[in-house]
């Protein structure tokens, strides 16, 4: 069972909530200058709030009309506490974080995902989230939510991973597996969503209403957020770049399909591009069947010509498709990130130069393209936000009693 809100109660809450978080703390008139209630509704939402243990009153010294202390509002950061697991080909990550998001506790198992079944995979992270619980020095009942960040094609509603990289399909949904085992309500999104919500609530992308994350790593993929929120499209399939297909009949692509943007821009793009050149004869690679990334990434570094251009390729192609981003959604800001960025200006300088090429300036100017250095935890973080994200706008009593939302799954 899935965290039912109440529609509209709960989005004043929400909006309330988050403009707590983002501010750290603030008053009730600058929460309904921003919100645009009256400060009765403010009062009376947060009231119940306050005596719910989700927020607090903070007074501080003198700062208000006449030197009078103010009266601040914070959020209790032990009000809730969720699981973050992001799942991938050879590891398995898992933080436990508060309402806010501070990491408590983290873990990364270095475990095959790869071609296994899913219930193999489910007691992988049935195993991380127990760990990584019991060493943030809390039990199964504080927890209020758990998220998982698969790649793949995922309907993050029905948490249904329809085609996955990783484990193989079977009848049960990997979030039901999981839901199932903890009674916690669990969900399941795309990596690439959840990476977008850990800028949203934590990184690059605090505080700014419109803008993109894309992933380069052994697949290529993109979180949109627009209007503050994460764009999910009628069945939570939006943001599928990676799997774009920027050249009809090209490159075979891990998804089945030819052409596809990952089929270029991802590692698993130039390393089949590499090791092409290694069947060909035009690279002398010493051994084409345990092929590196780093290999290839080290030669082109070093001056191979054939390797530079498989790179120059790639950049190209990641350029065009953000040159694409720009011009459907006018985002202030893409983020680019995930451990393909090692490449460097072997990637981003081709990128640059399709950008220009292919965007007005007036447009482009508009856009800042960064590259985010990439950081292991931001994937289960991100899975951990996911959680948030449904916890701050469900009903008050749930928000903050675990248990209480444990025993109604139960009773389901
Ligand atoms: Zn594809």
């Amino acid at each position: 069972m899935a965290i039912r809100p109440e529609p509209l109660k709960t989005l004043n809450q929400y909006q309330i909530l988050n403009t707590i978080r983002i501010a750290g703390s603030i008053s009730r008139i600058e929460i309904a200058q921003i919100v645009g209630h009256s400060r009765a509704t403010v009062t009376n939402i947060t009231a119940k709030m306050i005596a719910s243990g989700l927020i607090y009153e903070k007074e501080v010294e003198g700062t208000a009309a006449r030197g009078r202390n103010r009266i601040l509002l914070a959020i209790n950061p032990d009000a809730a506490y969720v699981v973050g697991v992001k799942v991938s080909a050879f590891r398995i990550g898992c933080v436990v974080t508060d309402i806010l998001a501070n990491v408590k506790s983290s873990v990364v198992m270095p475990v095959r995902t790869s071609e296994r079944p899913a219930e193999f995979v489910a007691d992988l992270i049935e195993e991380a989230i127990r760990h990584c619980v019991l060493e943030a020095g809390l039990s199964l009942k504080q927890v209020s939510g758990i998220g998982i960040g698969v790649p793949g094609l995922v309907d993050s509603r029905e948490g249904v991973s329809y085609w996955s990289p990783l484990y193989r399909r079977g009848d049960i949904t990997l979030r039901d597996l999981i839901q199932d085992r903890f009674g916690i309500s669990t969900y399941v999104d795309n990596d690439s969503n959840t990476v977008a919500l850990s800028q949203l609530w934590r990184g690059q992308g605090m505080g700014i209403n419109n803008f993109a994350v894309v992933t380069v790593e052994d697949g290529l993929g993109m979180g949109v957020v627009i209007d503050g929120e994460l764009y999910r499209g009628s069945n939570g399939f939006a943001g599928e770049l990676g799997h774009f297909v920027a050249v009809p009949g090209g490159e075979p692509c891990r998804c089945g399909k030819k052409g596809c943007y990952e089929a270029y821009v991802s590692n698993f793009g130039i390393l089949n591009a590499a090791k092409r050149l290694c069947r060909e004869g035009t690279w002398q690679c010493a051994d084409m069947e345990a092929l590196a990334y780093e290999e290839v990434l080290e030669a082109a570094r070093a001056g191979n010509q054939d390797l530079v251009e498989v790179f120059n390729r790639a950049g190209s192609y990641l350029g065009h498709a953000l040159a694409g981003l720009i011009q459907i959604f006018n985002p202030s800001r893409i983020i680019v990130t995930g451990n393909g960025i090692r490449a460097g200006e072997l990637m981003f300088g081709p990128m640059r130069a399709m950008l220009e090429e292919s965007v007005w300036p007036e447009m482009h100017s508009k856009t800042e393209v960064v590259v985010h250095e990439w950081q292991d935890m931001d994937w289960s973080l991100g899975a951990a936000c996911l959680v948030l994200q449904e916890l701050y706008k469900s009903p008050l009593d749930r928000c903050v009693a675990a248990e209480k939302m444990q025993e109604a799954i139960k009773s389901d």
